[in-house]
């Protein structure tokens, strides 16, 4: 119930029509039985200023943000996190008595399904393909694995060298190359792990897989595949590398866990993870709920 002492959390994005995270964020604080609601925001690039100034004005608690204000919320915000310097993105702001402080959890996130897995990651190469803003999460966080080698690959060279240059600048220790599409077929029978970051594969778009068909054989039998998709569940990309003896991991775990470091963030306590888990697994098998 929505009462007069109601405090407001939210998300930003353009579009964001599409956001799973009021789903999860409102099953948890209906499970908490707290006074609190999760909104989503549309805010257009051009209005982003504004739209923090009214979240000022209106005590709003804290947000998430998605595309396209990862990186252009920065610069509004007062503080920044050692995580979120690094990653280069924000996609938590929480309300201090200092002003909107802005961290990461997108690297928490990625980690948690990885840290159930024994592997000696500094004897593990990630192979990352893409080189949008959710790589750069997944960089960070090799990173803080201690993965022996990142090979980044991506399609435009000139995004890829300013890729690798953020990273000359940045306080992430990381042994990083950046390669072409065509490099892959070098790649993959010597990467521990593989992490899809683009969106070939997501729905509706789901007989694609950004590995062609073909190349799949030369994946190392138990290397992690992992698909930062969540819709379909599993990608075409996990499934051949599942029927090629790879390790399969979808995104879902990594939306869930960015999501409850948030909300334990704004709150202060403990979440009902499984409780955010199941509400999306819910939803994504039925959509018009
Ligand atoms: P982004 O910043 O737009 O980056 C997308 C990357 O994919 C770019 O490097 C882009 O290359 C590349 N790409 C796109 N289409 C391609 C194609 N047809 N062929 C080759 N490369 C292509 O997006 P993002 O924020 O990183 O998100 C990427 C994906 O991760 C999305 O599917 C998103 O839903 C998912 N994601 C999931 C979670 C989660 O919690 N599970 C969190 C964050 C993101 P160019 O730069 O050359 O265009």
């Amino acid at each position: 119930m929505i009462t007069g002492k109601t405090k407001l959390l939210g998300v930003i994005g353009y579009p964001i029509e599409h956001s799973l995270s009021p789903v999860m964020h409102n099953a948890a604080i209906a499970e908490l039985g707290l006074d609190y609601a999760y909104l989503p925001f549309a805010i257009k690039p051009e209005d982003l200023p504004t739209a923090i100034a009214g979240f000022e004005a209106i005590g709003l608690q804290g947000f998430n943000v998605t595309i396209p204000h990862k990186q252009a919320i920065m610069s509004l915000l007062s503080e920044i996190s050692p995580v979120a310097q690094a990653v280069g993105a924000v996609n938590t702001v929480c309300r201090t008595e200092h002003g909107w402080q802005g961290t990461n959890t997108d690297v928490a996130g990625f980690l948690a399904p990885l840290k159930a897995l024994q592997r000696d990651w500094q004897q593990t190469i990630a192979v990352i393909l893409g080189n949008g803003g959710a790589a750069r999460a997944v960089v960070a966080a090799c990173s803080q694995l201690g993965c022996a080698a990142v090979q980044v690959v991506g399609r435009d060279r000139q995004k890829l060298q300013e890729f690798q240059q953020s990273w000359q600048t940045s306080p992430v220790t990381v042994n990083l190359q950046t390669m072409l599409w065509q490099d892959l077929p070098q790649l993959l029978p010597t990467a521990g792990l593989v992490v899809n970051t683009t969106p070939i594969g997501m729905h509706p778009h789901d007989s694609q897989s950004p590995i062609p068909l073909e190349m799949f054989p030369g994946l190392q039998p138990g290397a992690i595949a992992y698909d930062l998709i969540y819709n379909p569940r599993p990608t075409l990309f996990l499934q051949q590398a599942a029927h090629h003896g790879a390790i399969p991991l979808d995104g879902l775990e990594m939306l869930v866990q960015q999501g409850a470091a948030a909300l334990e963030l704004w709150l202060g306590r403990s979440v009902p993870v499984e409780v955010m888990r199941r509400s999306l697994q819910e939803y994504l098998a039925n959509p018009r709920l």
